[in-house]
């Protein structure tokens, strides 16, 4: 028997250097914790393969090597990825979950194409599935897709995972397609959040707009009952903890020892989005700078930003914004031996981002809504016998079990100048007890527990509903 993962993108790399395709596998934290999930089912995934193609010829090619690795493309056409990805998912879905309403666009044509691609997911899932196989949904861009399988299947076991904040009733009745949105999540057994405050926003969000009422975890929907929890995902702590012992790392913690001499190091590292308060930490770090002239020529901001959906508006606008705001701290501040914001618009090798965290004296995390955050789960992760203070804001997923970061509220400028000085002047022994209790959590809560407790509590809820049947 089988377990399907179905996810918006496939875990592969595609490159076509003379006219064939060759896909490698990309690890991704989801690809690596599904990975070493320890089941007796055999596991498949159903996704986008990450390419627009027309060609009857490529989608056979594509799909032979697909299959081998048990991969099965949904192919998606360069209008569904405007109007389902970019359109639906990144600029409806993604703001209003993230409370950045007035960032939210509405157009028929998106909905209807998130529409049209969870039926194509729903297609290729009914295509492959025998009875006895288990469907687990990821994200947001597939809300719908449960409530059509159910459908199609009301004996398939059927879980979900929101892999973002799910928001309070007051920003999800903001919605227009909130009750089919709910009615499409409730077609699973299981669904669950990384938090406990996702899962109470979304059962009010039920019993409210669907005005149905859940019995703590649980409500019943015709013959079947479908329990929510919250499970925070983690990572594949032993890679991280374990990476500086590594030759290929060493030599890039070297290197990046050497590039910011015995400056401190403070490092940030996301994706470009607005969600992660990037423009609100580089104004903390330039009023530190103001306020601390002690500090000049002694601290350095290494800022990674890993360029994402730049073909949506807010996204090309807030990163002229950024590239503004750094020129014009560096403008005042440099001097000829130093520059106080380094600036990388591009992805990092794992070798080099790890290396950067075990330099990192600062880890300066400010998201203003993070469903989680894995990089500062990282960053805890890396410091293997070494020190290094994670500053936190209070609004990411990830601060229900890092407690002990330095907590910040990123809406709040003086607060981020403040921690960044307690940071500074942190003893090494109360450092390395904040990183010590943090890791004990880490190395339990990793990802592949996550994936472990996802499957086991879906299969509970499934034995249940099928004993019910
Ligand atoms: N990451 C990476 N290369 C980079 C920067 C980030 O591989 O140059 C990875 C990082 O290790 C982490 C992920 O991207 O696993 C970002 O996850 P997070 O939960 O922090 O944010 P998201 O991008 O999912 O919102």
């Amino acid at each position: 028997m089988k377990l399907y993962i179905i996810a918006n993108r496939l875990p592969v790399k595609v490159a076509n250097p003379d006219g064939t395709f060759v896909f490698s596998r990309s690890e991704g934290g989801l690809a690596t914790g599904l990975d070493s999930l320890q089941t007796s089912y055999e596991k498949h995934w159903i996704g986008w393969p990450g390419i627009c193609t027309n060609k009857e010829k490529d989608k056979v090619e594509i799909n032979t090597k697909l299959e081998e690795m048990n991969f099965h493309p949904v192919f998606l056409s360069d209008a569904n990825i405007k109007n389902y990805y970019e359109g639906y998912s990144n600029s409806t879905i993604w703001p209003l979950c993230h409370y950045f309403f007035a960032y939210t666009l509405y157009k028929y044509c998106f909905w209807q194409s998130y529409q049209e691609v969870n039926q194509l997911f729903c297609d290729e899932i009914c295509r492959l599935v025998r009875p006895g196989d288990k469907v687990w949904i990821q994200d947001y861009q597939l809300m719908l897709l449960p409530g059509m399988l159910r459908k199609k299947y009301p004996d398939l076991c059927i879980g979900y995972f929101h892999h973002i904040p799910f928001p309070s009733y007051e920003l999800f009745r903001i919605l227009p397609e909130r009750a089919e949105i709910l009615k499409g999540l409730l077609g699973a057994d299981f669904i669950a959040f990384h938090t406990h405050d996702y899962m109470r926003h979304f059962i009010s969000a039920v019993e409210r707009v669907l005005h149905i009422d859940f019995k703590l975890d649980e409500v019943q929907i015709d013959n079947r009952t479908v329990r929510v929890d919250a499970l925070p995902m983690g990572i594949n702590y032993e890679l991280y903890h374990k990476a500086s012992y590594k030759p290929e790392i060493k030599q890039a913690i070297d290197r990046t020892r050497k590039l910011f001499g015995n400056h401190k190091l403070i490092l940030s590292v996301d994706r470009l989005d607005y969600s992660k308060g990037i423009l609100h930490r580089l104004h903390g770090f330039a009023t530190f700078l103001e306020h601390h002239p002690e500090y000049h020529n002694k601290v350095t901001l290494a800022m990674v930003i890993v360029p994402s959906r730049d073909h949506v508006g807010s996204y090309a606008e807030l990163k002229t914004k950024i590239d503004e705001e750094i020129g014009s701290i560096n403008g005042r501040y440099s001097t000829i031996d130093w520059t106080p914001v380094c600036y990388f618009y591009h992805g990092f090798s794992l070798e080099e981002l790890t290396a950067m965290y075990y330099v990192a004296d600062i880890a300066l995390v400010t998201p203003l809504r993070d469903g989680m955050n894995l990089v500062a789960k990282e960053y805890v992760a890396t410091k293997y016998e070494n020190t290094g203070v994670l500053i936190l804001s209070e609004m990411a997923g990830a601060i229900v079990e890092l407690t002990d970061a330095i907590q910040i509220n990123p809406n709040d400028t003086e607060q981020i100048e403040n921690a960044i000085c307690q940071a500074l002047e942190m003893p090494e022994k109360e450092q390395k007890e904040r990183l010590k209790r943090m890791q004990a959590i880490l190395s339990v809560q990793t990802v592949n527990k996550w994936a472990t407790d996802f499957v086991n509590e879906m299969n509970t809820i499934c034995a249940k509903n099928e004993w019910l049947r």
